[in-house]
């Protein structure tokens, strides 16, 4: 373990995103596993994931934007990683020498990786994306025909082979939504169609963390789950962590900067939203929006302090926060648990989502680089 740091750290255990991967890849036992470690591996550092998640047998890396696939390329990351978030103008030559696979929604798309292809000398490896209903990036199925035909001529010439045709799904965290089976009917059309016209696919896929866990039928050939590897649930409805069998990866820790007692009718930070109604014993956490800790959650975020939940006093503000000890003493450099995992009795990721009235994508997501992640 690295030296640890005072103030704010996140600490990031590597064995749970193996033991998440091992048990996500048990879910899907006739699919590959694609570790999707944009966003810095949402928020959990790209490299340590991608290299953790690679040892407990993901065969494939997923990045939303191409620099973030590069970036692993250059840290020495083998085997394939797909990056689907593209603009017009975008590093296509280097994804193309660096031998990643790049996603294409459309014929703008497949025009800039065929002349990247050419300008390379290389045969560029695409994943056609198809939009079977999420309505955000991918071909729509009116323009599946056109795109598949362009394609087709492409991987005829030699400048693409296409490795792979894929989607996204809008709402597999509501499970039972009637828009799942109507994306999985569309998918199917459009797999058939580009088969029909001779494309043979190595990977067909779908499903990212929720589907992963609740919908066998999306898992076709690989899945590609996200926030379910760091061991956050996707939505309070699919279960806790521990019920779906994944551990946090992520525990952010801090050191109490401050332990005081202030008089009743005493106002706690920016706003005065919070008023002592008696003499009370604050703390303060040297942490704050800058790193990622909601301010939406003023007034109701979650801190294990001294073994007990406290909560979040007044306003949470750029660098620093207070919680009500309730009547408790702690001292300075005590350890806070902002959030962890539930069964060592710590908030969670998902409390903070509820506390902010946002999702545990967005929690650990945020947690700024100014947060310091120690590797366990
Ligand atoms: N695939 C794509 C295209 C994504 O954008 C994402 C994340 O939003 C994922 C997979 C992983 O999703 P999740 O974190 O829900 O598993």
């Amino acid at each position: 373990m690295n030296e640890t740091p005072t103030r704010v750290y996140a600490e990031i255990d590597l064995d749970a995103v193996r033991e998440n991967v091992r048990a996500l890849r048990e879910r899907a036992p006739r699919a590959e596993l694609m570790a999707v470690v944009k966003a810095d591996a949402y928020g959990h550092g790209a490299l340590a994931c991608a290299k953790a998640a690679q040892d407990a047998g993901a065969t494939w890396l997923g990045t939303a934007t191409p620099d973030e696939a590069l970036a692993l390329r250059a840290a020495g990351i083998e085997g394939r990683i797909l990056c689907w978030l593209w603009t017009p103008g975008g590093p296509w030559q280097e994804a193309v020498e660096a031998d990643l696979d790049v996603s294409v929604s459309g014929l703008w798309a497949l025009d800039e990786v065929r002349k990247a292809a050419g300008a390379a000398g290389r045969t560029a490896r695409i994943q056609l994306k198809a939009d079977t209903g999420l309505g955000r990036n991918g071909c729509q199925p009116a323009d599946w025909e056109a795109l598949v035909a362009a394609a087709v001529a492409a991987q005829a010439e030699g400048t693409v082979r296409v490795t792979g045709l894929w989607s996204h799904f809008a709402c597999a965290d509501e499970p039972g939504h009637p828009s799942i089976q109507l994306q999985l009917a569309a998918f199917r059309d459009m797999l058939a169609h580009a088969e029909k016209e001779g494309i043979e696919p190595e990977v067909r896929h779908m499903a990212n963390s929720p589907a992963t866990l609740t919908l066998p039928e999306s898992h076709f050939d690989l899945v590609r789950p996200g926030l379910a590897l760091y061991g956050v649930s996707p939505a309070p409805e699919l279960g806790t962590p521990a019920e779906l069998g994944l551990r946090p990866a992520m525990t952010l820790k801090a050191s109490l900067a401050l332990v005081k007692t202030v008089p009743a009718g005493h106002g706690v930070s920016y706003g005065h939203h919070y008023v002592t109604d008696a003499e009370t014993t604050l703390a303060l956490i040297p942490a704050g929006y800058a790193d990622g800790i909601p301010r939406h959650a003023s007034g109701r975020g979650p801190v294990l302090v001294g073994g007990k939940i406290r909560h979040v006093a007044g306003r949470v503000a750029m660098d620093q926060f207070v919680v009500d000890l309730d009547g408790d003493h702690a001292r300075v450099g005590d350890e806070a648990v902002i959030f962890g995992d539930a069964e060592r009795g710590e908030p969670t990721a998902e409390d903070w989502a509820r506390a902010a009235d946002t999702i545990a994508y967005e929690i650990v997501t945020r947690i700024g680089g100014r947060v310091p992640r120690v590797y366990l």
